[in-house]
């Protein structure tokens, strides 16, 4: 995937819109455009990095941040109670867009099953 089409990427240099939450130097976190819960966040690098299955050793402070990240946004952007987080990988894992990220959702009332995806 080349970084001049990703749509994150593009998103991470605002070329085209999103409801952002939360930017450092490293991350960006903004509302899924097609949320399935009352909270759905996606946390990225803004790094392209493609998937979980290209990381690589000197990715682990940025990997790492985002857990942290993930945590406080959940609980900032309305599921104190607890959350979930999910990084589909590759076809099996059902990615469709190729730019790492985090899915933070999260609610009101508790998640449905594990697989959500239909
Ligand atoms: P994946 O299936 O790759 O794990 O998740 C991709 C997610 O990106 C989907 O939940 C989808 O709704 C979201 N998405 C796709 N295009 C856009 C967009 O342009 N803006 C935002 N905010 N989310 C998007
Ligand atoms: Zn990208």
């Amino acid at each position: 995937m080349n970084t001049d089409t990703c749509i994150f990427c593009k998103i991470v240099r605002g070329e085209i819109p999103s409801r952002k939450v939360f930017e450092d130097d490293e991350l960006m976190a903004f509302h899924d455009i097609n949320p399935m819960a009352p909270v759905h966040l996606l946390l990225i690098p803004r790094e392209h990095i493609a998937s979980m299955a290209e990381l690589e050793q000197r990715h682990r402070n940025v990997v790492g941040n985002m857990m942290l990240v993930a945590n406080r946004l959940a609980v900032e952007q309305g599921s104190p109670e607890g959350f979930r987080l999910i990084v589909n990988t590759g076809r099996i894992g059902r990615q469709d867009v190729y730019h790492l990220h985090m899915h933070v959702i999260g609610g009101a009332s508790p998640l449905p099953g594990m697989i959500m995806k239909s």
